[in-house]
């Protein structure tokens, strides 16, 4: 059955895109250490940073160049020759190395932000690859707004960056503003009406405005998109990127219908997700998909007797699959009896029916006013319930 997935390229950018977000910055030795993590995690591709943005970026580049040895190592770049000159300089010390140099190509970027043309975008972009190339075989282009640039323009962009000697083409939804039948489409026609397109890999990367990247994500690869670039806990810029734990779980665990498969080692996500959060002091949101701490936690009691009977009926993935621990079956005021008597049981004691009646009914009393309960207040609750403090009166 592996034999017939494809492969699909993961290009983790949390040191660039998720970095340059606000709260998310991270000090040299924060970067190499979560680069050392994503290496273990199987990333293909870490994007260290954009070594023209300023000194601290270019250092972080060329420690994590010099490090880190397996995954190839992508710094970004304007279309400027000095920017791709920093990105190399940052790069020398890649076993494999990667440039990445983007341009915007949507009329509103080139005319209002850029005030070019698309003519001198277009050279603007043959040149910059061309140049970049000199200094490494591995050059990726990013047509950024590529979801709003006029399809005709976009097409003679791809070719001729293709041309020029970019092994991948990124096609960014930069704002958001995709939906998923649309992002199909467009990789399936860009690919299709782009004489040469077979000689790149096409990448999508999608960010969260509308809370569709990892969909969108998905859709480019059903349409033809072989590397998605996406970030751990989906930070980045405003929204964030696509979630990289949210990809390769849904890629794993709708393989019937995406028969796709990434390098991941699934068990690594969460500590990755805690590492980041602990490296940069934002806090994950608790039920975030994959790697959020109510991720696999169940309180309705209707979903703790099912779990207990067969953990399939409310559960798509294992918790140990994505390195979370075991189930957490939450006592509160919605839990069932079968889960406080599976819970009391787990914890070694011994009650008779009618003091399990008690303790269930002392249970959800206390769930109307705290939030979770622990076992250290289940075995105070089981005290008292022996001590007769909870008998009906
Ligand atoms: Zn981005």
């Amino acid at each position: 059955m592996s034999q017939s997935k494809e492969h699909i390229v993961v290009f983790d950018t949390t040191l660039r895109d998720g970095e340059q977000a606000p709260g998310f910055s991270m000090d040299v030795p924060a970067k190499l250490e979560l680069a050392r993590l994503l290496d273990a995690l199987g990333v293909d591709i870490i994007e260290a940073g954009f070594p023209i943005a300023s000194p601290a970026d270019a250092e972080g580049t060329f420690r994590v160049a010099t490090e880190i040895r397996r995954p190839v190592i992508a710094a970004l770049a304007r279309c400027r020759k000095l920017d791709i000159e920093e990105a190399a300089k940052a790069l020398k010390p890649a076993e494999r190395k990667r440039i990445h140099t983007f341009l915007a190509t949507s009329d509103l970027h080139l005319e209002r932000k850029l005030r070019i043309t698309r003519e001198a975008c277009l050279s603007a972009i043959v040149d910059s690859v061309q140049f970049a190339r000199q200094f490494t075989d591995d050059v990726e282009f990013s047509a950024e707004d590529a979801t709003r640039s006029d399809r005709d323009f976009l097409c003679r962009v791809v070719e001729a960056a293709i041309t020029a000697g970019a092994t991948t083409i990124n096609l960014p939804d930069t704002v958001g503003f995709t939906i998923p039948a649309e992002s199909f489409d467009f990789f399936s026609e860009i690919r299709r009406r782009v004489p040469n397109s077979d000689k790149a890999i096409f990448s999508a990367h999608c960010h969260d405005d509308l809370g569709l990247a990892v969909a969108n994500s998905l859709a480019a690869v059903e349409g033809g998109a072989r590397q998605v670039e996406c970030t751990i806990n989906g930070i980045g810029e405003r929204a964030g990127n696509a979630s990289l734990e949210e990809l390769v779980m849904a890629l794993r665990v709708r393989a019937d219908r995406l028969p796709f498969d990434t390098a991941i080692n699934s068990q690594g996500l969460f500590q990755a997700s805690q590492l980041l959060s602990k490296l940069t002091a934002e806090p994950v949101q608790s039920n975030k998909a994959i790697v959020g701490r109510n991720a696999f936690a169940h309180e309705a009691g209707i979903h703790q007797d099912g779990m207990l009977k067969d953990a399939r009926t409310y559960e798509i993935m294992r918790p140990q699959d994505v390195g979370q621990t075991a189930d957490q079956l939450v006592l509160g005021r919605h839990s069932g009896r079968h889960a406080v008597a599976k819970r009391v049981e787990q914890l070694g004691l011994t009650l008779s029916a009618d003091e399990l009646a008690q303790l269930y009914q002392a249970v959800t009393t206390m769930g109307e006013h705290k939030k979770g309960i622990g076992d250290n207040d289940l075995r105070r609750m089981v005290e008292r319930v022996r001590a007769g403090q909870h008998s009906h009166a």
